[in-house]
């Protein structure tokens, strides 16, 4: 592995990027901030590859007009490339994108694609990240239609009130038809689909696709040709609907046809609607053969939120144009073994960051120096100078900061903790060695606070042996992995019967605690959990004991 440099770039000069209103609206204004979730296997590596193969050249192409300065952000990004291809581990992925839809006076778009992991153990994290991003792009396998991870990951977007645009994925293999598929969306979702790019040819046959109006009517045929596997971008041909009838005749008209009951039917776009979170626009793609994937970026730039102002816990708004505010969304540890170092993400809410800027943590009032910002793309860091609303920024040995802090500069602010997730899998913790127990001790607080695990305790167990609770599974790895590697225990765990956990108080607690199949805790934050071995003997327990405070915890997804 090639060594990561954590060592600060030159110092450069804090204080000089453009503060001024007009600046600031204009950087949050082409920006757009963006994660692409979907199942496992529907596509979201290969998406991500074509959408920065596809950004690439087209940056490429217009670097060589583009103003100085800013053709150094797109070659550095290329040479990170070249080096080892595009990391599907990246957590922020950033490029210029400049559509051929816009303005060619126009500076060019800067997106933010945040990557989300794919895992639904971590589903909680995922939930985090989808605090930092203005709109998803949710990803469908057209063979498969709706996944549970899929079903999942629209409640969250529905919940953070996120727009999603839905991107049918793999149209060059055989699969569904394409008014099944919108009507499972319609059906299971309850979020009206409204195509933009309708397939022209049916799955296993995929020619191009029929750009609707607002009108839904036909606009355009955007014919592509293949290239070997995919690697270039597919080659566009745009033809007139004679053009395209003399072409692709049958596919075409049914295409034509198609679209036409999509509108008998209202599902024509509407920007309003699809900003309240009540329709999604749609765009058949093949993320492997590069099918699409300009369709995707176009309309991310035409119609996604570019960042925008955050209310604060007391409801007042942060503007984009207000000093230096961020929300942190995600702490990861181990990224880089040589350094054991642990980044924490933020997102920058309003004003320019700057690296070298002291900041001031809003939970603990403390200051933070900035001196060590970095980019992170897969294993690769670069040093950030500048940063502006929407984007995204690593901060190095960030230990006080845990997902949803708030940083800010000059104006106080803070922003709404991010709300956790309901538990349902529980282990016990301990470490292998008694002697170990302080370096233990430590570790538990550290991936207490990054919200790792959630971390339980009572008087019976004792300090030594608190209980972790989590979505999945796999984040109890995570904790062992992470003992071992930064704090140097070992770590000893053991599954409990428990399937639920309800929020207590300390009047039920007696009582639940002579109840079988039932536990009382504390969590670090104060609240108290009953963890109950499964749903009959919850059912149970209400019936017998009504009087008993056993509440659903606040579940997000
Ligand atoms: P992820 O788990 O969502 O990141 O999915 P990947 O990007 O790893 O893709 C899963 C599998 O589907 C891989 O074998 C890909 O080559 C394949 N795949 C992804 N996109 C397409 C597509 O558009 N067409 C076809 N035929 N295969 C695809």
């Amino acid at each position: 592995t090639e060594p990561v440099s954590t060592t600060a770039a030159p110092d450069h000069e804090v204080g000089t990027a453009d503060k001024s209103a007009k600046a600031l609206a204009a950087e949050a204004g082409r920006r757009r901030t963006f994660a692409v979730i979907s199942h496992p296997d529907a596509g979201k590596s290969t998406l991500t590859e074509a959408l920065a193969l596809h950004a690439k050249m087209i940056a490429e192409a217009g670097a060589v007009h583009g103003k100085a300065g800013r053709k150094s952000t797109v070659s550095d990004w290329m040479e990170m490339e070249k080096a080892r291809g595009i990391s599907v581990s990246s957590t922020a992925l950033q490029f210029n994108y400049k559509s051929p839809e816009t303005d060619p006076d126009e500076e060019p778009n800067v997106v933010n694609l945040v990557d989300t992991p794919g895992h639904s153990d971590f589903s909680e994290d995922t939930y985090r990240v989808l605090t930092a991003v203005d709109a998803a792009v949710m990803l469908i396998d057209a063979a498969k239609g709706l996944e549970p991870q899929t079903l999942k990951l629209f409640q969250v977007c529905k919940h953070r009130g996120i727009p999603v645009v839905t991107v049918i994925n793999k149209w060059d293999r055989p699969g569904r038809s394409p008014l099944e598929l919108l009507d499972e969306i319609q059906e299971r979702i309850g979020l009206t689909p409204t195509p933009l790019y309708w397939p022209v040819g049916i799955a296993g046959d995929f020619r191009g696709l029929l750009r609707r109006g607002e009108d839904g009517a036909a606009q355009e045929y955007v014919r592509f040709t293949r290239t070997a596997g995919g690697a270039k971008i597919a080659p566009e041909e745009i033809l007139d609907s004679a053009g395209a009838a003399a072409r692709d005749g049958d596919a075409w008209e049914t295409a034509v046809e198609e679209s036409e009951l999509l509108s008998a039917s209202g599902q024509d776009h509407d920007q309003e609607l699809f900003i309240a979170g009540q329709t999604s626009p749609v765009i058949f793609a093949s993320a492997m053969l590069n099918f699409g994937v300009r369709q995707i970026l176009d309309t991310l730039v035409a119609l996604a939120p570019s960042p925008g102002a955050r209310a604060d816990v007391a409801g007042t708004e942060r503007d984009v144009t207000d000093p230096f505010s961020a929300v942190v969304f995600k702490v990861q540890a181990g990224m880089d073994t040589a350094h054991r170092d642990r980044l924490a993400f933020m997102r920058v809410v309003s004003g320019v960051f700057e690296r070298g800027m002291v900041v001031t943590h809003a939970q603990t009032g403390k200051p933070f120096a900035t001196k060590y910002a970095q980019t992170v793309f897969g294993r690769e860091r670069s040093t950030v100078d500048s940063a502006y609303p929407g984007d995204v920024v690593g901060l190095v040995n960030a230990t006080a900061l845990a997902p949803g802090h708030t940083l800010f500069t000059d104006k106080k602010v803070e922003f709404p903790p991010i709300p956790s997730f309901a538990p349902e899998h529980f282990s016990t913790l301990r470490a292998e060695s008694a002697g170990k127990y302080k370096q233990f001790r430590r570790a538990v607080d550290q991936l207490d606070s990054e919200g790792v695990v959630q971390i339980l305790r009572n008087d019976i167990r004792g300090d030594a042996s608190p209980v972790m609770a989590a979505v999945g599974p796999m984040q109890f790895e995570v904790v062992a992995a992470r003992m071992k590697a930064e704090f140097n225990v070992e770590a000893r765990m053991e599954g409990l019967p428990y399937q639920l956990a309800r929020r207590t108080d300390a009047e039920s607690a007696t009582e639940l605690g002579r109840q079988r199949g039932v536990e009382v805790f504390t969590r670090s934050d104060g609240v108290m959990l009953a963890l109950v071995s499964d749903k009959w003997r919850l059912q149970y327990i209400q019936k017998e004991h009504p009087e008993l405070t056993l509440e659903p915890l606040v579940a997000t997804a």
